[in-house]
């Protein structure tokens, strides 16, 4: 067996494109904008895979196994690593990767917040060119705002979330500022960014995704692959501009 799509798409997500080892680190994003980043990063397991592997630990289900407590984001090169039987084990016990994983997916959302500040309209603009390709759709949908607690409570959403949204809500004044200058020329534009994470937002639903794996796998399509912490965190700021004006989630 090995992890779903959408747990590696999470993991990739929450490691920042980035091995977690750190004495490595590289970034596993591929250059241009075909690849995609699971296909280079590997969803290594922490507690062995199978009979034989490094760290294989019988009393536990493949479900368990496969689950993204048990995962870790690595290049090739130290997934081999911790993965060689002798070595591996020994340099990199079960508690050890837990350690790197959960400090290295904290220091990825710290660079994920910080970036915020970076975000202006050139961020923006290379986070949302993808949009003039969506076709717009005529919902009519409203344009209402509520309490931001209500929402994130009614979305189900944790911690790490709050802490994208409330970091995201400081350049929403300048994301809509943006959405305005760009619909003087295209005035379609704001249908057709709502229609391009509409539809995303319905197949994750459709998936069966929901709180915060649903709030994170939006982010990590929000961010297009992009390489720059500054355009990723502009693709998030997009994201959690339309959270707050109930465009997309539940309202
Ligand atoms: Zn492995
Ligand atoms: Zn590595």
């Amino acid at each position: 067996m090995s992890a779903t799509y959408p747990t590696k798409l999470l993991l990739a997500f929450r490691s920042g494109d980035k091995c977690a080892l750190p004495s490595c680190g590289r970034q596993l994003t591929p250059d241009g904008d075909s690849g995609n980043p699971i296909n280079v990063g590997k969803a290594a397991h922490i507690e062995g895979e199978h009979e034989g592997a490094a760290r294989y630990n019988a009393s536990m289900s493949d479900v368990e196994r496969d689950h993204y407590n048990n995962l870790i984001y690595l290049c090739g090169v130290c997934h081999d690593i911790i993965d060689d039987r002798a070595q591996g084990e020994h340099d990199y016990p079960i508690e050890r990767l837990q350690e790197i994983k959960t400090d290295h997916e904290r220091k990825v959302r710290q660079a994920m917040a910080d970036a915020f500040a970076d975000v202006g309209f050139p961020e923006l603009e290379e986070a949302t060119q993808w949009i003039l390709t969506i076709q717009p759709e005529q919902s009519g949908q409203d344009f209402l705002l509520i309490a931001p607690e209500d929402k994130l409570r009614k979305n189900d959403l944790g911690q790490d979330s709050r802490a994208v949204i409330t970091i995201g809500l400081s350049v929403a004044r300048d994301v809509g500022a943006y959405i305005e200058s760009i619909s003087q020329t295209e005035p379609d534009f704001p249908e057709r960014l709502k229609a391009g994470f509409l539809s995303e937002y319905y197949r994750l639903i459709h998936e069966g995704q929901t709180g915060d794996d649903l709030f994170d796998l939006m982010c990590s399509f929000a961010q297009r692959g992009f390489e720059r912490q500054a355009q990723r965190s502009a693709g998030l700021s997009v994201l959690v501009y339309l959270f707050e004006s109930c465009e997309v989630f539940e309202k």
